[in-house]
């Protein structure tokens, strides 16, 4: 069987890893193509050389630009490979732009397609990723689920039960894969940290980073936790300028965006986590550290119900006294069934097996 897996963007990395890994253990062959939507060495290369992911075998060089233009180059680039690869099943990962455009493409190719992280849903339709979530899973043949709560939301969407896989969460996989190796960096020193000394801060999503008075209000709650617990803040690219732009107290470091086993290691031993990222929200759970999400919504709800991730939203007084009652009182620590570190296992053997590979997806609210 030949099948080809699809990376991006830092958080594909981390996905594709162990489903590669599984299907190439079990004898499949694996073709590795990168859309080139992050190219450079901190967005990028870190990654390959820390979770040992081999050379693509094709590299798209999308690189960054507008929602639509990044999306139509990933298609035109693509399409004439799918056609020369003619593979059986083509697999993204996660709610990138690469992730929608290979789907479009591998949809009207012949091949199956199937979706990593099916089922997400934030119900925020302003959010670019959640547009690729429900369209990518609309055009999926296999959909795995990371947590029950997806399972239910495909149901809901009258998505057949034979499509529906629950896998459990591959990114939980790498996490627990490269724990040891992560625990023993040093960036702790290198940053002048302390165990359970700091609270660790990302922020890159569109509706944080990209306008002026939502950034200057979550800054100024950054400043204010900072006075109970100084912060390090890794900055995603596309907040880097944004953040240099405000003067923000010496209790907050800013840095360059941490290779894979320093980020975890900063999670591991933080007190605290503030972020916007969403696989930020489901590392902090399986670590057992607080992590308060600076957004209204989450797509990964299981780690408000069964980990310890809270909505703190965009309000500044809200975040800073859910915050220092966190320091005061962190949750204790509990994991969702199925993040165990087996998920790629799982999606290979479906995969494999050929189950659920019944064709293309009629809803059932579409076909009755
Ligand atoms: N991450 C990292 N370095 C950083 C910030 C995040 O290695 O400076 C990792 C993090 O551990 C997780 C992934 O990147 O595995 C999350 O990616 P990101 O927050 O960019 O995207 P999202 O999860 O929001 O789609």
């Amino acid at each position: 069987m030949r099948i080809i897996c699809v990376a991006g963007a830092r958080p594909n990395y981390m996905k594709v890893k162990p489903v590669m890994d599984a299907l190439e253990a079990a004898g499949a062959e694996v073709v590795l193509v990168h859309t080139g939507q992050h190219y450079d060495a901190a967005m990028n290369d870190v990654f390959f050389t820390e979770l040992g992911i081999r050379r693509p075998d094709h590299f798209l060089q999308v690189g960054s630009a507008s929602q639509a233009v990044q999306t139509g180059r990933v298609m035109a680039a693509f399409e004439p490979l799918a056609a020369e690869l003619r593979p059986d099943v083509v697999v993204v990962v996660g709610d990138v732009n690469s992730t929608l455009g290979c789907a479009l493409v591998a949809a009207k190719s012949g091949a199956l397609l199937a979706h990593v992280e099916a089922g997400l849903r934030s119900r925020d339709w302003d959010m670019p990723e959640e547009v690729n979530r429900v369209v990518t899973d609309r055009l999926s043949d296999y959909l795995f689920a990371p947590s029950a709560d997806a399972v239910d939301n495909l149901r809901a969407e009258g998505y057949r039960p034979d499509q529906i896989h629950l896998a459990g969460n591959v990114m939980v996989d790498t996490l627990l894969a490269n724990l040891d190796r992560a625990l023993a960096s040093d960036v702790l020193s290198r940053l002048g940290l302390s165990r359970g000394g700091y609270a660790l801060v990302t922020l890159h999503r569109p509706a944080n980073v990209d306008d002026p008075g939502a950034l200057a209000t979550l800054l100024s709650a950054l400043d204010e936790v900072a006075q109970a617990c100084p912060i390090v803040l890794p900055a995603h690219p596309r907040a880097a300028g944004q953040l240099r732009a405000h003067g923000l107290s010496q209790r907050v470091q800013v840095i360059a965006p941490a290779g894979y086993l320093d980020f975890v290691a900063l999670q591991a031993s933080a007190r605290l986590v503030l972020t916007d990222s969403g696989g930020v929200q489901e590392e902090t759970t399986v670590l057992g550290v607080p992590c308060l999400t600076l957004r209204d919504n989450t797509e990964r709800p299981v780690t408000l119900t069964e980990g310890t991730n809270q909505l703190v939203g965009r309000d500044r007084e809200r975040i800073v006294k859910t915050a220092l009652s966190v320091l005061d009182a962190p949750p204790l620590r509990r994991c969702p069934a199925l993040w165990d570190g087996r998920a790629g296992q799982r999606i290979a053997a479906t995969l494999l097996s050929g189950g659920g590979a019944a064709g293309h997806p009629r809803p059932t609210d579409l076909s009755s």
